[in-house]
């Protein structure tokens, strides 16, 4: 058998577990296959969440009503009762009177049994003796247990002698696991040989568990798992150490990453100030001090001999796409093409409209590609970015396709990440010989998310708004206060403004959202019968979306109701108000980002989320945080409070902080923020001994493919 931790490699583990059955594994394994649990060592981070105390074998005069005993006792009366089972078995309520055996006194005892199944009760009656275990009750005033575990039948005298010499342990209660039950858990835990356990290697090194007063990583393991004693304290410090351990194991995957990237030479682009001079003054405004920082950090990573890796936080409109545009006309100028994507074609549309408008006129080209560029179309357009041509390419994923090819790539912008899966981003990373990436996002993250998802890249922050932003103001609307809110819409768009409704999108029933949808269609046209109202959702053909996206950007429609689909990159500067219908079945993130779709010109915005009675008070404390500020980064920690990581990050985000299993970034950030400053020093001072461990430890494929 091999079962050593240290040889457990990638392609076997798959039967790792149902190798410790030998023969016939039980069928439960599957059940816990499905629920990640295949090598032995993800079983060790399944743990028990309490120990009961097993009493010493003992005399039965010792067993006291309400407590716990183990007994030894002879069968000297046996009643039972046939019971008909629902099933076609024939089940047998039993009444086993037995004598106590352990001092030779007269004392008897009632083990009571419901729905025994035959084998079971043949097993039980006819016994000599049984070695059982249970909580005692009173019935009739004499002393019974109900149900008793049978730890033996007829037991040999050694084990009785075992069991004599015995005192009080701790028998570890496993949680039940996709169905698998803790029974069932503990069996695969006990057959684990005691060899595997001795040789689980210490991944931390020594001086940092010393530093950080933890212990060592197989201690912790044990204790958890109650083979070996220890205090409450010494309990504590174990999940400690395994709450650090996964930290620390993650870090050290990212600066692997990190430096993987690091040590592939490329060809520096030095950008000269004059130029960055002028591309600080394309626009028809000044850009911010921020908006310029992160264009000169840019500049900056870009002089390396190594590929930059940067993300680029900022609240919708704080001015991302500028930066963005000032960076291609910098490539452009230097002989490089540039390409950004987007999650949406609207966006894309968008994007694209930004970027003509300022660098056309410099005789920068700028195209689009969307799954709309089909035929001779795209054809042209393929040669034309392969003949450098075409400087700028924006589009969807459609960049991703293979046959789009460059000339010379000088860096790929991808924007919103969270709505791309990381293999998208490095694919079309991979399309230029620099392999610059820049990571554009509205949603704010939190310091512990970005250490721990985006621990490899470099971060960039725009805090501070465009100055002439007139501001938003937030309110809930109850059902009193919904009469005012209709004559408040209505006077907007008398005054020549426009408003979006959103209603609430929940991605596993847009059949439903689409209902919800025209029943507010129907419900505010029949409010305002006179004003043209359409409907926006993520199910309508994309020419349809975009012929809506048009007219109301042209004032020919006035209120849009949609779903979340407005909630990246809509710019329609004249549309003042938003009103959300049930804003509790959005993230705070999302209503945030939604906030950010008005109040985008010079006149302010307006914000309301419009709640029924039904609403929990819970909801509406959360929805209150809306209310209160508009402060992305405090919305986002409410929010990862509330609703945790993977939710705030959406889909497949490199699979880093998934693989964890115990720790947690909110409740254990200051284990995280440890973990990290080790991780970093001892890459610093010993990166051969990170490579190893990783080359032992990690999953990871872009880890794995370069060590
Ligand atoms: P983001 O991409 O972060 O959402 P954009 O770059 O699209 O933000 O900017 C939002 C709006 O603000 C755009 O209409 C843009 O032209 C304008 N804008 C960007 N930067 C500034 C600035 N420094 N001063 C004034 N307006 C700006
Ligand atoms: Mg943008």
């Amino acid at each position: 058998m091999k079962l050593s931790p240290l040889t457990s490699s990638k392609d076997d583990t798959h039967s790792e577990i149902s190798k410790l059955f030998g023969r016939k594994p039980p069928r439960y394994l599957s059940q816990l296959a499905s629920a990640g649990i295949n090598k032995i060592e993800d079983i060790l981070w399944v743990f028990p969440y309490r120990f009961e105390v097993i009493p010493r074998l003992n005399s039965f005069q010792f067993a006291s009503p309400a407590s716990k005993f183990i007994g030894l006792g002879k069968v000297y009366h046996v009643e039972k009762k046939p019971q008909r089972g629902f099933k076609k078995v024939n089940l047998t309520n039993a009444t086993i009177r037995v004598l106590d055996q352990f001092n030779n006194e007269q004392n008897t005892l009632d083990l009571q049994f419901f729905n025994l199944y035959p084998s079971q009760l043949t097993k039980i009656a006819e016994a000599n003796i049984l070695l059982f275990y249970g909580e005692v009750g009173l019935y009739n005033g004499r002393k019974q247990i109900v149900n008793p575990d049978i730890i033996a039948t007829d037991p040999l005298p050694e084990e009785i002698e075992h069991f004599k010499g015995r005192s009080e342990t701790l028998k570890p209660i496993y949680p039940t696991l996709n169905k698998v039950k803790p029974e069932q858990i503990k069996q695969v835990i006990s057959l684990i040989p005691s060899e595997y356990w001795d040789q689980i290697p210490e991944m931390v090194p020594p001086h940092l568990l010393e530093k950080r007063q933890l212990l060592q990583y197989q201690k912790s393991l044990k204790i958890l798992h109650g083979l070996s004693e220890a205090t409450i304290e010494e309990k504590n410090k174990a999940r400690e150490t395994l709450i650090y351990f996964e930290f620390f194991m993650e870090q050290l995957k990212l600066l692997v990453r990190r430096s993987i990237i690091r040590n592939k030479k490329i060809k520096p682009i030095t950008l000269s100030p004059d130029l960055i001079d002028r591309a600080n003054m394309l626009f028809p405004f000044e850009l911010t001090d921020d908006q310029k920082k992160v264009i000169h950090e840019i500049a900056v990573d870009l002089s390396k001999s190594f590929s930059m890796m940067r993300l680029v936080q900022g609240d919708v409109g704080s001015g991302k796409t500028a930066v963005a545009i000032a960076i291609a006309f910098l490539l452009a100028r230097n002989g490089y093409q540039f390409a950004y994507m987007c999650p949406t074609e609207s966006l894309a549309q968008q994007h694209m409209e930004s970027f003509y408008e300022i660098l056309e006129p410099l005789g920068i080209k700028c195209h689009l590609i969307t799954g709309q560029l089909k035929g001779k179309r795209r054809a042209d357009f393929l040669e034309k970015l392969k003949s450098g041509e075409i400087s700028v390419a924006i589009g969807t994923h459609a960049l991703i396709v293979d046959d789009v090819k460059f000339k010379n790539l000088g860096m790929t912008v991808i924007d919103e990440q969270h709505k791309f899966g990381v293999d998208q981003r490095l694919k079309l990373t991979a399309k230029s010989k620099t392999e610059h990436c820049l990571i554009m996002t509205a949603t704010p993250i939190p310091r512990s998310l970005s250490l721990s998802f985006y621990g490899d890249l470099d971060l960039s922050i725009i805090k501070s708004m465009p100055s002439q932003r007139k501001g938003i103001k937030s309110r809930i609307v109850t059902s009193e206060t919904f009469a005012p809110f209709l004559s408040f819409l209505k006077t907007r768009i008398e005054m020549g403004e426009q408003a979006f409704i959103v209603v609430p999108a929940i991605e596993e029933s847009e059949a439903m959202d689409i209902t919800n949808l025209n029943q507010s269609l129907e419900t505010f046209t029949k409010y305002f019968p006179d004003l043209k109202i359409s409907g926006l959702h993520g199910k309508m053909k994309s020419d349809e979306k975009s012929e809506v996206v048009k007219q109301f950007s042209q004032k020919e429609i006035q209120i849009l109701i949609a779903t979340s689909v407005v909630e990246v990159g809509i710019n329609i500067p004249n549309a003042s108000v938003m009103a959300v219908l049930n804003p509790e079945r959005f993230g705070l993130s999302s209503l945030h980002q939604l906030r950010g779709r008005v109040g985008r010109g010079d006149r302010p915005g307006f914000f309301f989320m419009v709640v029924d009675k039904k609403i929990s008070q819970d909801s509406l404390t959360r929805l209150k945080i809306i209310e209160e500020t508009t402060d992305g980064f405090k919305i986002a920690e409410s929010d990862l409070e509330i609703r945790g990581e993977g939710d705030l990050l959406g889909r497949d985000q490199s699979g880093v902080g998934h693989q964890r299993r115990i720790a947690n970034i909110v409740e254990h950030s200051l284990s995280l923020e440890m973990a990290r400053e080790d991780a970093i020093q001892l890459f610093e001072t010993n990166q051969q001994f990170v490579k190893d461990t990783m080359a032992k430890y990690s999953n990871d494929p872009l880890v794995r493919l370069t060590i």
